[in-house]
């Protein structure tokens, strides 16, 4: 097997045996990285000399029996994750220059476990789409057909691992960013509970819905590495204090007894693909087989989740991108006055997805509209919360498809926001109630696109996701 296809539980033991030293393992990441960037897109920058040095220090603690759990494991982060530096981007043209003076608090926490940053990878800006086409460095292509979008906003991390350019991403989940691609690109992908990882040195969208989390090939390797990222940080104020679950001794513990809840609004939903109903079915039903006691539940508020995220969100958004005026961050386009320079500095640094979500928020913030738009969503956010805390009252988990339908074509929906937005129906929901939840594989279609399986667990109970996962898939 080629070392660039090995999982991160593969590679740490070929390092650690003397298979393989971490510079092979970091080379042969560059040397694919190197062959398909050109046809994936899936990285923006990429740090060869930096990434080999790290690894030669790897070999040396590997050597002198230093090693930490992830010493000599490359990993790419997404590029609205600050990486002291190394250029962030944010995937906007707005900071194409832009070198963070610290790491984020998850990226500072892998590296002193010892995993190798070899780059950082592809999204639609700041985090704005479900398809990676609103990047201003180009569309990610789906490894697995590339004439399909890669899924988004972290199609540059899913595609990255899905072709074997890594061992695993990081990336962030605002609204499904996570969950969407991974499904889209057959990686397993974590959107950890709101306050479980620490948002600190993440590029902020919806900072009451954002979220940092991995994405690996494995469930076991996602074990790994959240319970790694996961822990309050003093730099982060909503991180939770709770102590962090062992993830790994979640593994194929056995799930006879679990009870397992199947939303109605999600699997009746008109538009569901057959393809993907049938390959979700036929997981549950496994499930069964393994003793888990399967119950139809109602999360009847469902309908209402995109129409919340999408008040919610550019909300936040339009303040938080406030700062992005050319004065304090990234490039400024000269002009004739201050307001010019603000002006041209966002007209050519945004793309029009990211315009569109700042007049949105605008709006809905003004003074007439504020208790009309934004305070009723917060109202309606809540609805769709105690939808959740009820059915798990009932229910150890929630499983539903990932999205709707597999990967759809480069352009497709390129034209028509209201149905890209609808492409986050079943990822929006955990979203808004600050849920976790993991997309794992589940099958591909006859035209051999990739399935996502979707498991949603109570807030904090990432084990629960880690047990239930690991019964399904390895
Ligand atoms: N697709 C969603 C959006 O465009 C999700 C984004 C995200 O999770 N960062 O807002």
């Amino acid at each position: 097997m080629n070392l660039h296809e090995l999982t991160i539980v593969e590679a740490a033991k070929g390092l650690r045996d003397g298979s393989f030293s971490a510079t092979n393992l970091v080379q042969a990441c560059l040397d694919r990285i190197a062959a398909r960037n050109e046809t994936v897109n899936a990285f923006i920058s990429v740090f060869a000399e930096e990434a080999l040095a790290a690894a030669a220090k790897a070999d040396e603690d590997l050597a002198a029996g230093n090693a930490k759990p992830l010493t000599g494991i490359p990993f790419g982060v997404k590029d609205a994750i600050c990486t002291v530096g190394q250029r962030s981007t944010g995937a906007a043209k707005m900071l194409d220059a832009y070198v963070p003076s610290h790491d984020a608090t998850v990226v500072a926490k892998l590296k002193d476990a010892g995993a190798i940053l070899i780059g950082k990878q592809n999204c639609d800006a700041f985090g704005h789409g479900a398809s990676n086409e609103n990047s201003m460095y180009g569309p990610v292509k789906n490894p697995h057909d590339l004439g399909k979008v890669s899924g988004g906003s972290s199609g540059g991390s899913a595609a990255a691992l899905a072709d074997n350019q890594c061992l695993f991403s990081i990336a962030e989940d605002t609204g499904g960013s996570i969950r969407q691609p991974a499904a889209f690109c057959g990686v397993v992908g974590l959107r950890p509970s709101y306050g479980r990882n620490s948002r600190y040195g993440i590029m902020p969208m919806g900072s009451s819905l954002d979220t940092v989390g991995p994405m690996t090939k494995t469930v076991e390797d996602l074990a790994l590495v959240q319970e790694i990222m996961a822990g309050h940080d003093a730099n982060d104020m909503t991180t939770v204090p709770d102590a962090v679950q062992p993830l790994t001794s979640a593994m194929n513990k056995k799930v006879e007894g679990l009870t397992v809840g199947i939303p109605k609004e999600y699997m009746e939903l008109e538009g569901l693909d057959d393809e993907v109903k049938q390959a979700i079915t036929a997981q549950v039903e496994a499930l069964q087989q393994q003793g888990c006691i399967i119950k139809e539940i109602s999360l009847p508020h469902t309908t209402y989740a995109i129409a919340t995220y999408y008040i919610l969100v550019p909300s936040e958004d339009s303040s938080n991108l406030g700062r992005l005026d050319g004065i304090r961050y990234g490039s400024r386009k000269e002009g004739d006055s201050l307001f010019d320079v603000y002006a041209q500095t966002r007209r050519d640094g945004f793309p029009e997805e990211v315009k569109r979500r700042i007049m949105i928020g605008t709006y809905c913030l003004s003074a007439g509209y504020y208790d009309a738009y934004y305070k009723k969503a917060q109202r309606v956010r809540t609805k769709i919360m105690q939808d959740f805390t009820e059915a798990f009252s009932d229910v150890d988990v929630i499983i539903a498809p990932t999205s709707p339908f597999p990967a759809f074509g480069i352009g497709e929906k390129a034209d028509d926001p209201i149905a890209m937005y609808l492409a986050d129906a079943f990822v929006c929901p955990a979203a808004v109630a600050g849920m976790p939840a993991v997309s794992i594989p589940a099958g591909k279609t006859e035209a051999g696109l990739p399935i996502g399986l979707q498991i949603i667990a109570p807030r904090l109970a990432e084990e629960k996701l880690i047990q239930v996962a690991s019964a399904i898939h390895s």
